[in-house]
């Protein structure tokens, strides 16, 4: 699983991601401002994470500033959420975001399916929805991530429909950028005061500094 000259590699979501992915962007349509939430909450934890790593290995120290950024780029209809974080490798890219290895989202996802439509909203209180919260409001998620102690950097990109690539990359300082290619429909989470009240509503026990960046509107 090399790359060579810069090339995407393309890679196959598990039929378990596929199906998660479904359920999660049809049956939540009401509550998708809960994307921020879950990839702040990624964010916040990829930052302890560095933090806890770097107390016994200095090299990955977490730099003094660490903080979460929501950038939204109206003109690009995109919504940039980067961190300061641990990080992930290529492998860790492709391992994380391309299967379900955890037995709380394969819980989640069996539930919602079950679930009467009515009943949906209320499971999501009870459980993350993950990353994939993000197809919600994007059609397509690029991450860029570096691990901390690494070098290189690789990004991570798909539309939500079955496949992803990765395709070496670059980035100054470990961390992860996660960019949001807003669905049409979902352009409204680009208004700096919509995600001020998102921010508020569902990050305000998160212990990192949180920035949004303002734009001329
Ligand atoms: P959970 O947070 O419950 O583990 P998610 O679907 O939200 O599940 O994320 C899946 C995994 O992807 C995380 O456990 C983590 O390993 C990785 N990940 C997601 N976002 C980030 C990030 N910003 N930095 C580093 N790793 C991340
Ligand atoms: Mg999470």
């Amino acid at each position: 699983m090399s790359a060579t000259q810069g090339q995407p590699e393309q890679h196959e979501f598990s039929a378990e991601v596929g199906r998660l992915l479904d359920l999660v962007v049809h049956a939540l349509y009401s509550d998708r401002e809960i994307f921020l939430r879950e990839l702040v909450a990624n964010a916040a934890d990829a930052t302890d994470k560095r933090r806890f790593e770097g107390l016994t290995n200095s090299a990955l120290a977490l730099p003094e500033n660490a903080s979460i950024r929501i950038a939204p780029e109206k003109d690009k209809k995109e919504l940039v959420i980067s961190d300061d974080g641990v990080g992930m490798t290529h492998d860790e890219l492709a391992q994380n975001l391309g299967t379900i290895a955890r037995s709380g989202t394969r819980a989640f996802g069996e539930k919602l399916n079950a679930a009467k439509a009515e009943d949906r909203p209320s499971l999501i209180g009870q459980f993350g929805v993950g990353f994939y919260a993000a197809f919600m409001v994007a059609d397509r998620v690029d991450v860029t991530s570096r691990k901390a102690g690494a070098d290189e950097a690789w990004t991570w990109s798909s539309d939500g429909k079955g496949a992803f690539t990765l395709t070496p990359s670059t980035r100054s300082t470990p961390g992860t950028d996660i960019v949001l290619h807003m669905k049409s429909d979902a352009e409204d989470f680009l208004d700096s005061w919509r995600l001020r009240s998102i921010i508020r509503k569902w990050a305000d026990h998160i212990s990192w500094p949180i920035t949004l960046r303002e734009v001329n509107e």
